[in-house]
């Protein structure tokens, strides 16, 4: 029978024949927690009685939410998670390393794995056709012991993008108008299939930015087929032989759902406060005065990312009004900004520059707003409360956007620099 991508990864790592709605046990390649989620992942894993973790090499332990430590919780944190790595064995990626999302495409994910992380947006990995998934601490536990998870195998929908992306049209803007589209619940324990022509000709990091929003639908996994963008990237991140492989779904799968886009006739889009799927193109926004940018996250902090939004600040200045702040999401994409220039523009333009990691986008540290301020941000969530503070509103938008806006103080469109 005609198969899904995630019916034939989780068959494969089950050892049967799966399809939608059956409930397996199943094999997993990569296991990982973060310093806001780990502690209790480790303290659930002691519980249980283990002390090592069953497949060291693909079990990581990411500080990066509040990184470094901004207050003595947090470092105790961070320090149960450091001593926990050196005993088990475990990976541990600390406070100079970046997001964790990012650091497992990077160094750790080969298309066809399945994934578990103790992160909502570990749907990242998705973009290499792994089947990746967030799951709370007490799962991940078990994962991190036995390499092993149970899952329902999802349903899938089929989202088709097609046609050229207009000039100022990127990624982001297409995940957040298909969530506007479907609503944030519109996918629930669903997998998206991502495909069509404008997918196909879409590189890995702009495939991270949709895989990454899957979930902001609800969704349990968005996943890509593999192709030759795939094996470059793997390739230039000097990823071992055997990691590549073909990922696709058969010839007359069966789907819950198929949506077609045609890409070209949406606009720079973004979503309002307080939830993502309230979107509205900038062009129809009433004017809105920004305090506060920013660019980065494990949704848009990628080399591409600062590069678009470099190009736009070459040269020019941002509000005096505004504070804009770029996180580069791992140390690597920090190095390629300082060598490639786009760190030396972004700061000349008036960024403040935040070590790679999570930043601001959780609230805990190094950007929190003022009762009343506005943010635009190219992070993945704006729900109320989110950067920290209850009484302040967040908007959502592609990197472009945010940097066009950081020069005008207001959101605005960046057609009108682009085009
Ligand atoms: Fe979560 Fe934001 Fe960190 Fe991504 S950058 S892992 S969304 S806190």
């Amino acid at each position: 029978m005609p198969k899904t991508i995630s019916e034939k990864i989780l068959g494969e790592h089950a050892g049967r024949d799966l399809t939608a709605g059956d409930i397996a046990i199943v094999d997993v390649d990569v296991v990982m927690a973060q310093d806001g989620t780990g502690p209790l992942a480790v303290s659930r894993i002691k519980k249980m009685g283990f002390s090592k973790v069953a497949n060291p090499t693909k079990s990581i332990f990411f500080i990066d939410h509040g990184a470094p430590s901004p207050r003595k919780e947090l470092a105790d944190s961070h320090k149960v998670l450091r001593e926990f790595a050196s005993q088990s064995g475990a990976k541990l990626s600390d406070i100079n390393q970046g997001v964790c999302h990012q650091i497992l495409a990077e160094s750790y994910v080969c298309p066809g794995n399945i994934v578990i992380g103790a992160d909502s947006h570990t749907c990242t990995s998705g973009a290499l056709g792994a089947f990746a998934t967030g799951m709370g601490s007490t799962d991940i536990a078990v994962g991190f012991a036995l390499s092993k998870t149970w899952l329902m195998v999802p349903h899938t929908i089929k989202v088709i993008f097609y046609g050229k992306l207009p000039a100022g049209v990127y990624a982001k803007d297409l995940i957040i108008y298909l969530i506007g589209k479907i609503t944030a619940d519109g996918a629930t324990y669903k997998a998206i299939e991502f495909s069509g022509s404008t997918v196909e000709s879409l590189g890995m990091e702009e495939r991270f930015t949709i895989a990454n929003m899957a979930v902001e639908a609800g969704a349990k996994t968005g996943l890509f087929a593999t192709d030759t963008i795939t094996k470059d990237y793997l390739d230039k991140q000097g990823r071992p032989d055997g990691c590549y492989r073909d990922i696709f779904a058969d010839d007359g799968a069966s789907y819950e759902q198929s949506i077609e886009i045609d890409v070209s006739k949406i606009e720079p889009i973004i979503s309002k406060p307080h939830t993502v799927d309230n979107t509205k193109f900038v062009r129809e926004l009433d004017k809105t005065k920004i305090d506060q940018v920013l660019i980065g996250t494990c949704t848009n902090g990628r080399l591409s990312d600062l590069a678009i939004a470099a190009k736009i600040l070459d040269g020019k200045k941002i509000a005096s009004w505004v504070r804009l702040l770029v996180v580069p999401a791992s140390k690597d994409v920090y190095l390629d900004a300082i060598k490639t220039g786009i760190m030396e523009k972004l700061i000349n333009a008036g960024a403040t520059i935040i070590n790679p990691g999570c930043g601001p986008c959780v609230g805990v540290h190094e950007g929190t707003l003022a009762d009343g301020e506005v943010c635009l941000s190219t992070q993945n969530r704006n729900f109320k409360g989110r950067m920290g503070n209850p009484e302040s509103f967040i908007y959502l938008s592609s990197p472009a956007t945010a940097a066009w806006s950081a020069v005008k103080g207001y959101i605005s469109d960046p057609r009108e620099v682009l085009v």
